[in-house]
């Protein structure tokens, strides 16, 4: 399994590092502690200069990308976001490169709505059909603030040390709120806050409900609010992968699956190929009780996703190894390797686990599989799925798609209808 994979959605802002010194001023350092949400970000080393403006520890408050003053949001596709990052995290964020990129535009524009979802306030909604692998939303968030690890904010508020730390990020968080355009604050305050009686501050409490994991801008954590991203509910069986990308500083959601008009966009905001009980402690902290269809048949659920965990193969060379040796064996029966495939796609789709990194791998290797077999119909269809399925995890383009499912370069690979050669020559 790969590291992180899976785990925490929503970014836990977890230590009591001083969050609250004032903007442009020594600050204190943001711990190392993070958890590690899906999705991918370039993670190439980048040079990051240094300057005697800003140490690299001290917090300073920064709109990316820079706008010139009085700019108004209906002038800027994407918008920009209001950050409090540490000199060494902008210089990281300036060095990205390509940074700024423009947010990029969906596959299909307009393509979700938000509206009421039955026992959990708002959420989203597809307007349209929507494929595996379409980009559903790109957005940059309308705060990026630091995130804490290590020691919960959510701990007992009459200890001094987490009262002065909840007092010193609202004050951090009302200098960046200052500067957000009023059409961004109103979203952020109609956020859902489950911080009301722990002696969070109301932007603070905001901010940790609602902030997703920003990744690329050094030790971190840093977590970033969303207008719409932020309204997208949970679910242990998610529809959608998100992916931040620093260079166009936006969080994309792709479909893992084929998703329908009007059925509900999800995320996942924990861990969860991890057992019922589990998540449902995770996700106390929100104030959700789940009902996904994993939670409301979790003994079924649960025997599945242990299942899924001791399965390490599904993602690893095991089955490359095991298509290597079954395709010029004569003596092996035809379907040995692909029955494993279907069965462990099988298995992953019926607990909505689409997100699963193997999930592409097995589908690539029932390809390969209907390829050897010579099976025109199965190669395009396979050649669709693990296409769209590699541009959700990869955060891709249609090149995916467009490289597996043409059936001009499958017949041009060696491999094509090798079975069925041997089995004539027999
Ligand atoms: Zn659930």
């Amino acid at each position: 399994m790969r590291r992180g994979f899976l785990n925490g959605g929503q970014t836990k802002q977890r230590c009591l590092a001083d969050p609250g010194a004032p903007p442009d001023s020594a600050g204190a350092t943001v711990k190392k502690s993070v958890s590690s949400g899906t999705g991918s970000t370039n993670s190439k080393p980048i040079h990051v200069p240094h300057d005697t403006q800003h140490d690299d520890n001290s917090f300073l408050v920064t709109t990316q990308p820079s706008q010139m003053q009085g700019t108004s949001l209906a002038e800027v596709p994407g918008g920009w976001t209001e950050c409090i990052l540490t000199g060494k995290a902008k210089r990281m964020l300036l060095a990205t490169p390509g940074f700024p990129q423009p947010v990029p535009s969906p596959t299909h524009p307009n393509c979700y709505r938000i509206a009421n979802s039955p026992g959990k306030g708002l959420g989203v909604f597809a307007n349209r059909d929507i494929r595996t692998g379409d980009l559903i939303i790109a957005e940059r968030p309308i705060t990026i603030a630091p995130a804490f690890g290590s020691v919960s904010l959510q701990g007992n508020s009459n200890d001094p040390a987490v009262r002065e730390a909840h007092q010193k990020m609202e004050g951090r968080l009302e200098a960046v709120f200052a500067r957000v355009p009023p059409e961004n604050q109103q979203a952020y305050l109609a956020l859902a806050n489950c911080h009301l009686h722990d002696g969070s501050g109301k932007l603070t409490g905001i901010q940790r409900t609602n902030g997703f994991e920003v990744k690329g801008l050094g030790e971190g954590p840093y977590s970033g609010v969303f207008k719409d991203i932020s309204r997208i509910n949970h679910s242990c069986s998610p529809n959608t992968i998100r992916h931040w990308d620093p260079a166009s500083l936006s969080l994309r959601l792709r479909a893992v699956r084929d998703i329908a008009k009007d059925e509900e966009i999800t995320v996942h905001y924990v861990t969860i190929i991890t057992m019922a009980q589990e998540r449902a402690k995770e996700l106390a902290p929100y104030q959700i009780k789940c009902s996904c269809p994993a939670c409301a048949n979790s003994l079924v659920s649960d025997t599945n996703r242990v299942d899924i965990l001791l399965k390490q193969y599904i993602n690893g060379p095991e089955m490359d190894k095991a298509f290597k040796q079954w395709c010029p064996d004569r003596d092996a029966p035809d379907d040995r390797v692909l029955n494993v495939a279907l069965r462990e796609l099988a298995l992953l789709d019926s607990e909505g686990l689409q997100l699963h990194p193997g999930y592409g791998t097995l589908l690539s290797l029932a390809l390969r599989c209907y390829i050897a077999l010579g099976d025109e119909d199965k190669v395009l269809e396979f050649g669709q799925r693990a296409g769209r399925s590699f541009m959700a995890e990869k955060d891709g383009d249609r090149s995916l798609l467009d490289n597996h499912s043409s059936l001009d370069l499958v017949k041009k690979n060696k491999l094509w209808g090798i079975r069925r050669r041997m089995s004539k020559q027999a």
